[in-house]
Formats: C-alpha cells, structure tokens, sequence
C-alpha cells in the first residue's frame, strides 16, 4: 500500500509539500511506516504566518460570542470522534487505548474551558480610582500565536494552547510533533469542518527548522513549545533574542514520597500506573520513589518489585492488551530505547542495584517494535545520573530517606520541578509537603497529579522556562497583552 505524505493546513485549505525531505512515521509497536511527514521550511512558515496575519484583524474584533460558537462545534466533533482519534493516537505513540482516550477527554474539556472566554477574558474596572477619574485593565490578544508539540501527547497537549489563543482573539499556527503528525492531521481536519474563518488556524509539519523560523518570523508575537528542557532553553533564548514572549515547558523527573502511615496497598497499585503507564512517557510520570523509614522500604520495594513483574508488555492494539489496563505499549523510536540502554549501563556503572531488568523482554509477534519491560533500580543516590536524568521510559530509580525533610531535600535538590506526590494519612505531613516542596504540580495520595482543565498546568525549575502557566484561566495571560487605561472627561463648560 502507498504510504500516504501529509499536508499542511494554510489559510482554510490543504496544501502539498513543496519540499522533497520526509520523515517517515512509523507505528513503535510493529515498525510499520504510517505516512511521511513533510519537513517544511521557512517558506511554509512565511505562508502560514501571513495568512494567520491576514486573518487576526478581523478575528480579534469578532465578539466573544462569535469567537466560541466555532469551539463549540469542535468540542463536539472531538467527542464525536474520540474512539477514532484515540486509535490513530495509539497507532502512531504506542499508548494503551485507555490512555489514549483519557488523552481525547482533557483536549475536548480544554476547549470546553475555553468556550467560556467571554466570562475568564473580562478585565477590570475602577471607577474612581481618583476625583472624577476612572482606570480600567484591557486584555486584549496581540496577533498570531505559535507552537510546537511534543510526541507524548499527540492529541491533548496542542489543546493546552490552541483553544485559549483562538477564543482570546488571536490567530494560529501549530507544528506537530514529526514523530506523531498524524493525530493533528486529522484534528486540522475537525478544525476545518467546526467553521472558523480561514487563515485564523494554520498547521505546518516539520521539525525544529519549522520552530525556529516561527520563532524568528516578525509577524509572531508569541511562540509556546512542550518539550525537553534542552528544547526549552534554545526557544527561551531565541525568544528572548527577538523579544518575543514564550511558554517553553520542559522535562521532568517526579518524585513520589512514601511516608510510613500511607495505605501500602493502594499506594502500591498507584505507584504502577504512574511509573508505568504510557510505557513511563507521560510528563507527570512518576520515575523516582522515595521510602521514608527502613521499614517502609524494605515493604514497599518487595511489593512493587512483585507487581512490576507482573506488567505485560505488547502491542496496545493486540486483543492480549486490550482487555490489562496495566499493559504497557513500547516507547516511542529506536533511538529513544538506545538512549534508555545507556541509561540503563550507566546506572549499573554507578553502582545502583539493577533489581529488575527489563531489556530483552519477550514481545510475540513484536520485533519490529521498540520494547522495554519495566525496570527498577534499587540502591539509588541522590545526584546519581540514573536520578538527575530524564530516562523518558519504564525505568524507575528507589532511593531511601530517614525522614520526610530528607525526601523533601531530595526534590528540592533536583534539577526538574513538573511534578511530585507523597503517600500519608497525616495531615501534617502532607502540608508539610505542598508548601515546602519546590514543584509545579503535588499531588497528596493521587500518583499522577496532572491538573484538570480548569487549573493551571505547568512546574517549577527546569520544568518551566516562563513566568506562565498552560491551559485554564493561568493561559489567558500568556495571550493577551494588558492594557491599562487611566480616563477622566471635563464637564463641558457652561
Ligand atoms: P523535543 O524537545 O524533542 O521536541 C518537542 C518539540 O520541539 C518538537 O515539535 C520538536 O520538533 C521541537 N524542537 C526540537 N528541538 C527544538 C529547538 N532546538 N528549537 C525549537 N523547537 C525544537 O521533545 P519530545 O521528545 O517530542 O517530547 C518529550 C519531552 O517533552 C520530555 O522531555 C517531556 O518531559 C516533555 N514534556 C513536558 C511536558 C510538561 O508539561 N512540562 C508535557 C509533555 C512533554
């Protein structure tokens, strides 16, 4: 069968590649080629971003009303289409089904969220701030808006942005993911059907090319990228150079704390899902855990050691896995596994206890797919690299502490901030937690604290290279500018 090549969406119509570079895409659980994507330049950007351009004038002067009517209609195309999009999600990632549509729900409640912008963009009035005169805050969009996604979450987090700029009045270019254009391809095509006017959303495929001529373009006025904290601090950098604002959100290593009162049987079915799940590749996975006592310790290894034996590991769409809500899929590419056996040599190097070991994992029918079984060091240090690194994989480090401020030590001492849990039926611990540790995102007995979308989402640290947040409310001030208006009128005379 012919491998079909995908198209960019430029001002309300699908455009061929003009290029002859392409990245194929490939399936992680069998290594079969889904399509090829294009790797645009700075002439597609160009085209892209003047029609985006073209577009933001009369879109940001639409009503608010008008703004959301589109967004509506999308919100429930999504829906409608979920099951679908959720395959074509675990198609070309490799998560479970099951994390897949959990991924669909917190795109289309992005949305929803942002459906209500005629309420969250208000801004604020003083009438009186002095003797006959009143001051007043604007918020209002600043022109095109643009992003580049990370392979993750190929669905869900292009919506932590894309809904918020395009109800705030601004327009948009998106860049998917090159390993995972798929997903977007076929939401562009969502976006074409829900009726928002041409030009004010834009897709261009590519890789990091595409980024940086967005980044560069005049007509940009803010840029938002998910990705590694490498990526992070080239796109704070270049945006800064053009003074530009941007949203960069990187890695992540989180910490789940294990306190001696916690539930250990419920704590241990939630360390699985959040150190496995989406083979160990979700931002807000849990890869380091740390055992407050010896006692807890000794239990809680032994237990999770047992249940990390017990994960089966496939394809998501074999009938196998289908029915094991714990199955894990493979990680993304060859090159991330490569990268993952690194690590994992480099761990036994430093002296760490390999107490499972999940390479060469049994896979019927899966040689063409990118398998790891999930991994457990034991023995850790703090600052170890198998500890400070982002592994991006079912590989999980066990370190121990004596008390909860040596654990809190821990995370604080760690380069990443997205995320970080503890386990305790002690209410002092847990406040104890939230307000001393340096992280984003905390979770109290919950593994996988990922806020809904009502709340802000984003870390601390490495994890977040801007003063803003993404999705709900946090975002509006990332896509609009405030204006501040100080007015007063003289009676007229006589
Ligand atoms: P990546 O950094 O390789 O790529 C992310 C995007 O940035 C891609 O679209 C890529 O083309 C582009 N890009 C790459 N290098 C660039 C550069 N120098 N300048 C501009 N753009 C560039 O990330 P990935 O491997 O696709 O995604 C996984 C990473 O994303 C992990 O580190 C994960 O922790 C992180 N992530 C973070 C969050 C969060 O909430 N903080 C959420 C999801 C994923």
């Amino acid at each position: 069968m012919k491998v079909p090549v995908l198209r960019n969406y430029i001002d309300g119509g699908w455009v061929e590649p003009t290029g002859a570079a392409c990245l194929d895409v490939e399936n992680p659980a069998t290594g079969e080629i889904l399509a090829r994507c294009p790797l645009s330049g700075a002439a597609e950007v160009d085209q892209a971003v003047r029609a985006a351009d073209r577009a933001f004038p009369a879109w940001s002067e639409a009503s608010a009303a008008r703004r959301v009517a589109p967004l509506f209609r999308l919100a429930a195309l999504l829906r409608q289409h979920e099951d679908e999009l959720a395959r074509l999600v675990t198609r070309e990632m490799g998560k479970s089904l099951g994390d897949a549509r959990a991924e669909l729900k917190r795109a289309y409640e992005n949305v929803e969220t942002a459906c209500g912008m005629p309420v969250h963009q208000m801004g604020d009035k003083l009438v009186g701030c002095a003797e006959g005169i009143d001051g007043e805050v604007l918020r209002l969009p600043l022109g095109v808006f643009a992003m580049s996604c990370p392979f993750n979450f190929p669905a869900m987090v292009p919506f932590w942005f894309m809904p918020y700029a395009l109800a705030t009045g601004n327009t948009f270019v998106v860049k998917p993911s090159e390993q995972v254009p798929l997903t977007l391809q076929r939401i562009a095509q969502l976006f074409h059907e829900c009726g928002l006017p041409r030009g004010v959303f834009n897709l261009v495929n590519g890789d990091k090319t595409v980024s940086e001529a967005l980044l560069d373009h005049p007509r940009v006025a803010g840029f938002s990228v998910v990705g590694s904290s490498k990526t992070c601090a080239a796109v704070a950098e270049r945006g800064a150079r053009h003074n530009k604002r941007v949203l960069p959100m990187g890695g992540a290593k989180n910490h789940l704390v294990v306190m001696p009162d916690a539930r250990f049987d419920e704590v241990v079915r939630n360390l699985i899902t959040s150190c496995y799940g989406c083979a160990g590749q979700r931002c807000m996975a849990a890869s380091a855990i740390v055992t407050v006592g010896e006692q807890t310790h000794r239990e809680i290894s032994a237990r999770f050691l047992a249940e990390s034996r017990r994960i089966t590991v496939g394809d998501p769409l074999a009938a196998s896995c289908q029915n094991d809500p714990q199955a894990i899929g493979p990680v993304i590419s060859a090159r991330a596994l490569a990268f993952i056996h690194t690590m994992i040599d480099t761990g036994v190097r430093e002296g760490a206890t390999l107490a499972l070991d999940g390479r060469g994992v049994q896979v019927p029918g899966g040689a063409g797919g990118h398998y790891l079984g999930p991994t457990v060091f034991t023995g850790v240090r703090p600052g170890m690299q198998v500890h400070r690194t982002e592994i991006f994989g079912p590989v999980v480090v066990m370190l121990q502490a004596d008390t909860l401020d040596d654990a809190i030590r821990i995370i604080n001492d760690h380069p990443y901030g997205n995320g970080a849990s503890i386990y305790t039926q002690s209410g002092y611990h847990a406040r104890k937690f939230k307000l001393a540790t340096h992280c984003g995102m905390i979770g109290v007995n919950v593994g996988i604290p990922a806020p809904v979308a009502t709340l802000p989402f984003g870390g601390m640290k490495q994890s977040l290279w801007a003063a803003h947040k993404a999705q709900g409310k946090a975002v509006i001030d990332f896509f609009t500018d405030a204006k501040i208006v100080t007015e007063r009128y003289w009676p007229d005379p006589g």
